[in-house]
């Protein structure tokens, strides 16, 4: 299949038209190793294109002056596949029209992490953290100045299965949104922290924007209704738990999952037995794994009347007391880009310092 170049405008690092999204690879050192096994494990709404050399470069030359100044030395790599899905910050007319004139579309980018903990990874019960991964790592990012203080957020709480706990989970990335919570109102981002590309506060205008859809009654607090949807929304959708299974294909942790990789690549040739077909199966689950433990989850958001009908599928309706407005709401899986085992030397140097950052802060932080 081929593209009309001309069908296709930038948006962020990637390009789309009307209601889908197509992500292409950049040409950096690490792309040659990426493949799209995961996305396909995971069986998203996804598309696996093969684009002509000819149109990914004249797509190339069309986004270049659209793109951030910082992002122009990676050009999109023009021997690459791409992905095409749908552009989550678009409602279709059919749904938009039940709007009221020009209500945005909103769109929530939650970045949960590893929603377990890594027992796996230890030989024995002493050795191993009760704290999962993103709670230790946390003090390590504090000691090295890259947040301004430790977070509240627990995955395992988003994880739980539990609206009061997956309460406090959303309540702690809004106070802290760090790289894992980002607002978008359209495709501009109302709220996300120093890591995510934002300044950890709203904009007076974000802040008035999302009051009048989402804190509808001061005395519930700030943004109540946002939360509450958010809350509903994961609680009464499969996709954390699904999404735990595959991050839960890990079952060796990084230092091992180096060990094997190396092992591979000395005994590769010549060498085919049942014990390293059952090693390879490990190494590529850990990857797999290590794609669904970084992805991020996105919900798109529209108010409509309050009393609106029902919507087509994938799209739902909720309605929330105390609020005039009914929401449109979609929940997707992004940014399942596969992992390039390149990473697993850093990934092992990162968890023994993880570890012992957060034995060395005193902690005796228990998750779950
Ligand atoms: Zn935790």
């Amino acid at each position: 299949m081929d593209l009309c170049v001309e069908d296709w405008q930038y948006l962020n690092e990637g390009g789309e038209n009307k209601g889908h999204a197509l992500r292409l690879k950049k040409k950096t050192k690490k792309s040659h190793e990426r493949d799209v096994e995961g996305a396909v494990r995971f069986q998203m709404e996804w598309r696996v294109l093969q684009i002509s050399s000819a149109t990914l470069t004249q797509l190339d030359v069309n986004i270049f002056q659209n793109r951030p100044q910082h992002r122009r030395k990676d050009p999109l790599d023009s021997s690459a596949i791409a992905l095409l899905m749908p552009d989550l910050t678009y409602c279709p007319p059919e749904i938009t029209s039940r709007g009221e004139e020009n209500n945005p579309v909103f769109a929530v980018e939650i970045k949960p992490k590893w929603g377990d903990l890594p027992v796996s990874h230890y030989h024995t019960k002493e050795e191993t953290p009760r704290a999962c991964k993103y709670c230790m790592q946390q003090h390590m990012k504090f000691h090295h100045g890259e947040i301004e203080a430790i977070s509240g957020y627990c995955p395992l709480d988003l994880f739980s299965q539990e609206p009061d706990r997956i309460r406090a989970a959303i309540s702690s990335l809004i106070a802290q949104p760090q790289n894992n919570l980002k607002i978008f109102c359209g495709r501009d981002l109302l709220l996300a922290g120093a890591l995510g590309g934002g300044d950890s506060t709203v904009s007076g205008e974000g802040m008035k924007l999302l009051d009048r859809y989402f804190t509808v009654d001061e005395g519930e607090g700030k943004l109540h209704h946002l939360k509450e949807l958010i809350v509903q929304l994961l609680y009464h959708s499969d996709i954390l738990q699904n999404l735990k299974r595959v991050q839960n294909l890990d079952r060796i942790g990084p230092a091992a999952a180096e060990t094997i990789h190396n092992l591979l690549q000395e005994r590769r040739e010549g060498v085919d037995s049942d014990d390293l077909a059952e090693k390879e199966q490990k190494l590529r689950d850990f990857m797999v794994a290590a794609t669904a433990k970084d992805c991020s989850i996105m919900l798109t958001i529209f108010p409509i009347r309050a009393g609106g009908e029902e919507v087509p599928s994938p799209f739902k309706t909720l309605r929330l007391d105390g609020s005039p407005h009914a929401f449109v709401c979609r929940t997707s899986i992004v940014d399942f880009d596969p992992k390039s085992s390149e990473n697993l030397a850093n990934w092992r140097r990162q968890e023994t310092d993880i570890i012992r950052f957060f034995i060395d802060s005193g902690s005796n932080k228990r998750c779950g």
